[in-house]
């Protein structure tokens, strides 16, 4: 690990210093004219803002260039950070696997079988990405651990009981916390986000969303979820499980689902499903590569049965449409071309179902990061909420400066155990703030 200098994590950073982060964020230097005028924010409280954020290690300020008239101006940009990320995203129905740099530039992504998501196949993943990247363990900062249900859920790895949850099947792998498994496969810790909000955040930094602050992410081949980004900040909800869309409750005389409730949504309608009824139809089995085939030669059957799957899942997106007014909904694209499909089911359901006003400002496309989208997500947290450098202080032993950064109760260190080669779920630095 880095040495890092003792700087205070434990605050939130406030509105200036976000947007300052969120104008830095694509890694490019600014000076602070140019950070001035793009947040259209007075000089001396972006000067003021850089300055704490550089005491606290988080943005950086590199020496002027020579000008030919007058002072040069120093230019800023986020601190360098050293490490790489390790990304495993254990999900319903699959998993992925990745390794990149904080600033997205991504060195590996591979996929598992849709039944990879035990904990031996994971990890077998996770070092098959590994040596794409041609690195080692010891080369990983941080590993970001995608899974089901809540984000950060520092308390549950603590050892308190998860009986009764129905997220305590991806959650518990042979009885241990994932993220301690992961942990110690690593030798590095762990930070836990939903596997939905991974790649939300993902779309919305680096995808096609990456030019609105209010974005609706559907997840569908590893999982039936979504992801909120409201008004550029990711929005994990009380409860830490905004956005189950699967479980939006569709008929009072359904099955008993394992969330507790009757009659979900994706008890009916989900990718896995549509595949199992195509199979059931035709007479062989059909996967997600069958049904991008299907939509680039455009076979009707297909196209229709995707687009029917896009309408009924969009008469529930419109009803958030209506209570979110978001500017765009993104269709997870590892898909591919029945993507575009389903976003063309949503787009007639939506137009059917919100007022024309709404329709008319919403967009509803396909996203375009594919597999990527988790591992870039990743990056982007990693980059945002300050987690490299939570990370190493969790590294250290030291514990205290990240469980209440949310601003919540501070919530204790799981176990008092955590430390070099152990793992931690961290609470988020900043926050909760995507800070594009
Ligand atoms: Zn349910």
């Amino acid at each position: 690990m880095t040495a890092t200098p003792d700087v205070d994590l434990d605050r939130r950073p406030s509105g200036t210093e976000r947007a300052v982060l969120r104008a830095l964020s694509d890694g490019r230097q600014r000076t602070v004219a140019e950070v001035c005028a793009e947040l259209a924010v007075p000089r001396s409280s972006v000067v003021h803002a850089l300055n704490r954020l550089r005491a606290r290690g988080v943005v950086m300020d590199h020496p002027a260039r020579g000008s030919a008239r007058g002072r040069p101006a120093r230019s800023w940009s986020l601190a360098a950070a050293p490490g790489l990320l390790a990304v495993i995203v254990a999900a319903a129905h699959g998993a992925i696997a990745g390794v990149v740099r904080p600033d997205g530039e991504v060195l590996a992504v591979v996929e598992g079988a849709e039944d990879s998501s035990g904990p031996a196949e994971a990890l077998e993943l996770l070092d098959r990405a590994l040596a794409e990247a041609e690195v080692t363990p010891a080369g990983i900062e941080l590993a970001v651990l995608g899974l089901p249900g809540p984000s950060l859920f520092a308390r549950e790895s603590g050892g308190e009981p998860l009986d009764g949850s129905h997220l305590r099947r991806f959650r518990d792998w042979d009885g241990r916390p994932a993220a301690h498994v992961v942990g110690e496969h690593l030798g590095c810790p762990v930070f836990c986000e939903n596997d939905a909000n991974l790649a939300a955040i993902g779309e919305a930094c680096h995808g096609n969303a990456a030019d609105t602050d209010t974005t609706l992410y559907i997840s569908l081949t590893y999982g039936t979820g979504a992801g909120l980004v409201l008004n550029g900040r990711l929005h994990r909800g009380g409860s830490r499980l905004a956005g189950e869309i699967g479980h939006l409750h569709v008929d009072d005389g359904g099955q008993l689902c394992e969330c507790g409730a009757r009659g979900c949504f994706w008890q009916t309608m989900s990718i896995p499903a549509l595949l199992s009824e195509l199979a059931m139809v035709h007479g062989r089995t059909f996967t997600v590569g069958d049904l991008d085939a299907a939509a680039i030669s455009r076979e009707l059957e297909i196209m229709r049965a995707l687009r029917g799957f896009g309408r009924t899942l969009g008469r529930r997106v419109a009803d958030l449409v209506v209570f979110l007014d978001p500017q765009a909904i993104v269709v997870d694209s590892t898909l591919g071309a029945a993507s575009h499909v389903i976003a063309d089911g949503i787009r007639e359901a939506v137009d059917q179902y919100t007022p024309p006003t709404m329709a008319a400002s919403v967009r509803v496309l396909s996203g375009s990061l594919g597999r990527s989208a988790h591992v870039l997500g990743a990056a982007a947290l990693a980059r945002t909420e300050n987690l490299l450098r939570a990370g190493r202080k969790v590294g250290t032993g030291d514990v205290s400066g990240c469980a209440g950064l949310n601003g919540r109760a501070g919530s204790p260190a799981p176990g008092g155990d955590v430390g070099p080669g152990n793992t931690a779920n961290l609470e988020a630095v900043t926050g909760e703030d995507l800070n594009r």
